[in-house]
């Protein structure tokens, strides 16, 4: 007679085997990596924060002076983008973000980078090169990947893509307690100020835009603890393998 916790149990080590790419995308300060790390661990499958990427472009801006008062990217950087040097090394259960060979991790999480980061992120030549990066790290599959443009742009075919959302003042509150918690010294509406920029830019401009892909799931965490958002996902991954 079959087991069904067996049946169970070979139905999930399938998909775990198979390799899947998951492409979770969403507004700004939606969980989106909180969830992503936490599917990544539990399938054995490899993280990737390309927001982190973009950070990482917008220090070297901010390092080497590229952006004015005005907020504008001197196009100086088009010809500088061979210097950027972007990996992840595994700093024990979580992996840091080097800028050429430093560990940025905390710098690129500043207010200053995250009030520029979308204005870099708009350039269509910081996206050409980012975006290959990341679809060779996810050529071997199993893989999530989170951003804004991963289901739509980067694997388009991603056997799963997320949508993520959330009210905008829990979008708020989440960030500003981060961002406290991490000592820095910040207001909550300049919190809440930076994240609609963010989200009216990347879902405005005019090189791949934040959307939600034709075939993405939306996953509205307003009201859902980070448990639950991860059973949620943990059963989409499942459903596909049935
Ligand atoms: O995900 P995170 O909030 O760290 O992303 C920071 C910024 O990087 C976003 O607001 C967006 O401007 C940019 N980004 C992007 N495409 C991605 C990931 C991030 O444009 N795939």
């Amino acid at each position: 007679m079959n087991n069904p916790s067996q049946n169970n149990a070979s139905r999930s080590a399938n998909i775990e085997d198979r390799k899947i790419i998951i492409a979770i995308d969403g507004y700004s300060s939606t969980g989106k990596s909180t969830i992503a790390k936490a599917i990544a661990r539990k399938l054995n499958y490899l993280y990737v924060d390309t927001g982190a990427m973009y950070r990482a472009v917008t220090l070297f801006c901010i390092q080497n002076n590229l952006i004015d008062s005005a907020g504008k990217v001197s196009d100086k950087l088009k010809s500088m983008l061979g210097d950027i040097n972007i990996e992840f090394r595994k700093n024990g259960e979580i992996a840091d973000t080097y800028l050429n060979g430093c560990n940025v991790e905390k710098e690129i999480r500043s207010i200053e980078v995250a009030n520029q980061v979308s204005i870099v992120s708009a350039i269509p030549e910081v996206r050409d090169l980012l975006v290959k990066q990341q679809q060779l790290i996810g050529k071997r599959k199993g893989v999530v990947m989170d951003g804004r443009d991963i289901g739509t742009v980067v694997f388009p075919d991603a056997e799963l893509k997320i949508f993520m959302t959330a009210a905008p003042h829990i979008r708020a509150d989440r960030r500003f307690s981060e961002l406290k918690a991490k000592g820095s010294r910040v207001n909550r509406d300049e919190v809440q100020r930076n994240l609609e920029e963010r989200d009216y830019i990347d879902t405005h401009r005019e090189h791949s835009p934040l959307k939600q892909a034709a075939d993405a799931v939306i996953l509205d965490n307003s009201n859902m603890t980070p448990e639950e958002q991860v059973e949620w996902l943990y059963n989409k991954v499942k459903e596909l393998g049935e």
